[in-house]
């Protein structure tokens, strides 16, 4: 059943009323789970929502939950950001960006510093808007910083398919755009990652469909739930994850049947297809994965910012900064020595800070990290 936008302001209110939040806590303790169990949220969406209602706090011991590689700025790594920042150097490019991306640190500072420095950065709220620039600006060459998940590259993938098709050729692409299932199988197969359940990600879901996702619960052993992203979708999601793993079985559920449906969104898989292919791609703290990027397909090679010759220059993770275990569910972010201290939204070490989806700057935000840690 779909959802009617005139029912959205009463469907809100629901998911987040107290009593109905309450009676899915009730029904958490009832289960009586017998040991502890680590439940991985995959989205930075979830992140942000489990630390802005403070879900961490009201849910019984046994549950321990854990941020996983679901926020897209985060996973990007330093390579991205410095490559951006060599093509943002060239007299002729104009680089267009998510805002998020801009304050990310590399190796040699941020697109924010090249922008102070005099390079054209701009922030745009869409691929489709990097387009419409390269259209007015014909002396320019537009180079959209692409990264995201499956729910961003279609929107990426339409954008491109207008490109081609208006012959906008001063419009290049620069791909980081990340696939989920194959970085959760190598996360989640991992020995030392101890991870008992999944809250997959609703968003990307939404486009790609359940079936991707079946050999976590089929092969691994792991349940899994789709979720929404308000409190009353993160608890029901908790109780399926937590009953699953009560009854001893694991299988992929979706609790946000609103809005992702079993196949997922065709015409955007379709697009998806018809723009990129498989790649081999590095995420920040999981490393270099077969098949989990997407670049574009080699017959719009021309749209492609990756053949501009440029010189990136290798650079490290900042010292101290502690993103790659958080990414994978090894560290929470009050636990980073940094947190707070030298690391906050204003002066963000790591990408975990700058991201409104990432886990530091959630914890920053809504947590409660103070009393515990100063
Ligand atoms: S608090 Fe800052 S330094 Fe620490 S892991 Fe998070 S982003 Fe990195």
């Amino acid at each position: 059943m779909s959802t009617n936008p005139q029912n959205l302001p009463r469907l809100l209110e629901s998911c987040r009323d107290v009593e109905h939040v309450s009676y899915m806590l009730r029904k958490i303790q009832e289960l009586n789970l017998s040991r502890r169990v680590r439940l991985m949220e995959v989205c930075g969406g979830h992140t942000a929502a489990i630390y802005r209602y403070a879900l961490h706090d009201i849910l019984p011991d046994e549950i321990e939950l854990i941020s996983g590689p679901g926020c897209p700025v985060c996973v990007t790594p330093m390579e991205y950001v410095d490559h951006a920042m060599a093509l943002a150097a060239l007299p002729h490019v104009a680089v267009a960006t998510f805002g998020d991306l801009v304050r990310v640190p590399g190796g040699g500072g941020s697109l924010a510093d090249a922008r102070a420095n005099g390079a054209d950065v701009r922030v745009v709220y869409s691929c489709a808007d990097a387009v419409e620039m390269a259209a007015q600006n014909p002396s320019q060459l537009v180079v959209f910083l692409g990264i995201g998940f499956e729910t961003t590259a279609c929107t990426i993938a339409a954008a491109l398919e207008n490109a081609i098709e208006r012959d906008i050729r001063n419009f290049n692409v620069l791909s980081a755009l990340k696939t989920m299932p194959q970085a959760l199988n190598v996360l989640l197969s991992a020995p030392d990652v101890g991870v008992d359940g999944l809250i997959l990600p609703g968003h990307v879901t939404t486009i790609t469909g359940l079936g991707c996702f079946e050999f976590i619960a089929r092969d691994l052993g792991i349940p899994c739930v789709v979720s929404g992203f308000e409190p009353l979708d993160l608890m029901r999601s908790i109780y399926a994850l937590s009953k699953q793993l009560v009854e001893e079985r694991s299988d992929v559920e979706n609790e946000y049947g609103r809005v992702a449906r079993a196949e997922g969104n065709l015409a955007a898989q379709g697009a998806i297809e018809r723009m990129f292919v498989p790649v081999k791609t590095g995420w920040r703290g999981l490393g270099k994965i077969e098949n989990s990027g997407l670049d574009l397909r080699p017959e719009f090679a021309e749209w492609n910012a990756a053949r501009i010759p440029v010189h990136v220059p290798r650079s490290h993770e900042p010292r101290g900064c502690r993103c790659g275990e958080i990414l994978r569910g090894q560290l929470h972010p009050e636990e980073c020595p940094l947190m707070g201290k030298r690391c906050t939204p204003e002066t963000p070490v790591g990408a975990c800070m700058v991201s409104s989806e990432g886990a530091c700057a959630a914890a920053y935000q809504y947590g409660s990290y103070y009393a515990d840690y100063e």
